[in-house]
């Protein structure tokens, strides 16, 4: 996926890391030689390796680029490691993807090592990026890349969703699902080679991996990697000029939120706001929000700070994105907007009726159009997806992936949306955001975006106890601005005439921090477990 493209930009700069520079040539005569080390030592004279499966644990840097090309230039499927999972996750993927081989960069080899040698599988170091002292364009000139006439249908990659409401499941995407979101993407948000984005995820979901590499990677621009997020340095790139200057960026809400703290706290003055705002206007063309749903207020603020309305999007593991809002146009705020290119997707509920299942189909839409049945517009259902970019399966997990489908092929997405005045809007995860309050259903995130407006609450997550008389009540876990105290009854009287009574939370649990991965997201399952043990 992108390889062959990439011979093309050979002199360009690919990736800029705390190493230099990297060129598309440096990088894909380094993961031609992997590729070959790759196949030498698990004895694969013919160098398609069949969709085995490779796992590799990189920093945030070029190694990890050469580690994918060099799986994929093997016929194998890349299996990303992130390098701060403790060492029995990383034992899980690596068990769990029923890796043939473990690629290390040298500083992490150590930490996985001694679990690789116990689950009986090789270790590869990589050496550090221009460490190998040997990576120049002619690299490639050294032989043919090796070709896979099925490509298409050839598995690219395992990448575990984030164990937001179970395991993680290892979700196995093929190079056309892969280059469907990223061409989706490029031509959706005109990705070009001009651009350079500032990358500060991790690189083992698709946010990272497909939004931020390998959308500039298939253009021909410019990827400047941190090694991880860091909110000082990241103000400090977005706001320099020094080449390559930064044009594009992308994160989770809580970034921005951080960012945001961080404005208040150092630049109080006017000038400086001035200055910040009127430079990330010149010079930034496309600033995303994605991974968990973006609180309108950190959108208006962040707007009043940079001049640029966040363009939220919806994607998961299983489908890349689906969902987006526009590049030129009107972004509506709360919204994820309507379908990306190749997308088709559908609002339906579904109905058991002596044991048979029927859907109703509420909106129906692709990038083009949304019909909506008459008299169900807004009305709230699951949200189905169709289309190129959606997985093969979840690996060695058929039962799971046959129940992800409808009889007609349409995934399952377990989130519920609804369309209404023309775009798409997403009210939660079904499971846990969906609260049943006496005959009313309740969104979790809507209830938070709102909470998200009260100037004493800096952080909220929503949740529905089991009540005996409602079926669920609405609980709020909160972060309180410091110095500031909230009670319930003060919460009720605020939120009076602006929420729903059913939606008005009944009850309030103030913590320090609600607990969030790295992608921003919530554990709603674990939450409940911890105030609500059974
Ligand atoms: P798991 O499937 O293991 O429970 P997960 O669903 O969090 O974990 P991902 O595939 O990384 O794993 O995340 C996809 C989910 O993230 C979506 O199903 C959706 O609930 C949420 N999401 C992504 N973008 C948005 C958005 N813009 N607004 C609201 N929710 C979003
Ligand atoms: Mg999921």
């Amino acid at each position: 996926m992108g390889i062959a493209r990439a011979l093309a930009f050979g002199d360009r700069v690919a990736i800029v890391d705390q190493n230099g520079e990297h060129t598309y040539g440096d990088l894909l005569g380094r993961s031609l030689r992997l590729s070959r080390e790759i196949c030498g030592l698990l004895r694969c004279p013919s160098g398609d390796l069949k969709e085995e499966r490779i796992s590799f644990l990189c920093p945030n840097d070029a190694s990890y680029v050469v580690a994918q090309w060099a799986s994929w230039m093997s016929g194998a499927i890349a299996v990303p490691l992130y390098r701060k999972h403790p060492v029995p996750e990383l034992e899980y993927v690596i068990q769990d993807s029923q890796s043939a081989l473990v690629v290390a960069a040298e500083e992490l080899a150590g930490k996985i090592t001694p679990s690789a040698k116990r689950l009986g599988v090789p270790v590869l170091p990589l050496p550090g990026s221009g460490g190998d002292g040997s990576s120049s364009p002619a690299a490639t000139e050294e032989g043919p890349l090796p070709s896979c006439s099925s490509w298409k249908d050839r598995g690219a990659m395992i990448i575990y969703t984030s164990g937001t409401t179970g395991r993680p499941k290892g979700v196995l995407s093929t190079h056309e699902n892969v280059q469907a979101v990223t061409t989706g993407l490029v031509e959706k948000w005109e990705w070009k080679k001009e651009d350079v984005i500032l990358h500060v995820l991790p690189l083992h979901h698709v946010h990272g991996v497909i939004n931020k590499l390998l959308c500039p990677l298939w253009v021909g621009a410019t990827c400047v990697m941190f090694p991880e997020f860091n909110v000082h340095m990241v103000w400090k790139k977005l706001l320099s000029s020094q080449a390559p200057r930064v044009s594009v960026f992308m994160a989770v809400p809580t970034i921005y939120a951080k960012l945001m703290e961080y404005y208040d706290q150092h630049f109080t003055q006017p000038q400086v706001q001035d200055f910040v705002r009127a430079f990330c206007q010149e010079n930034i063309r496309l600033m995303v929000s994605g991974s968990a749903a973006l609180p309108v207020p950190v959108l208006e603020k962040w707007k009043s700070i940079t001049g640029h309305t966040l363009l939220e999007r919806y994607g998961m593991t299983e489908i890349g994105m689906a969902l987006s809002n526009p590049l030129h146009g009107v972004r509506v705020p709360g919204s994820v907007g309507t379908p990306l290119p190749g997308v088709e997707v559908r609002i339906a509920s579904e109905t058991l009726r002596d044991g048979a299942r029927s859907y109703t189909v509420h909106a129906q839409g692709d990038e083009n159009s949304t019909q909506v049945t008459p008299g169900l517009e807004g009305q709230e259902g699951e949200l189905l997806v169709k289309g190129p970019s959606v997985f093969r399966e979840y690996w060695n997990r058929p039962k799971e992936t046959a129940d992800a489908f409808t009889p007609d092929g349409w995934f399952r997405t377990g989130d519920t949306a609804a369309f209404k005045d023309g775009v798409y809007w997403i009210k939660g995860r079904t499971s846990v955001d969906i609260i049943k309050n006496g005959g009313f259903k309740v969104s979790a995130l809507e209830v938070e975006r709102h909470l998200l407006t009260h100037p004493h609450i800096t952080d909220v997550a929503v949740i529905g106890p089991p009540d005996a008389v409602w079926g669920q009540r609405v609980s709020a876990v909160v972060r309180l601005r410091r110095g500031e105290m909230l009670s319930v009854r003060d919460l009720k009287e605020w939120a009076r005439d602006t929420m729903a009574p059913y939606a008005i939370p009944t009850e309030l649990i103030v913590v320090e921090e609600i607990p969030r991965n790295q992608m921003g997201k919530v554990n709603k399952k674990e939450l409940l477990k911890r105030f609500y043990p059974a």
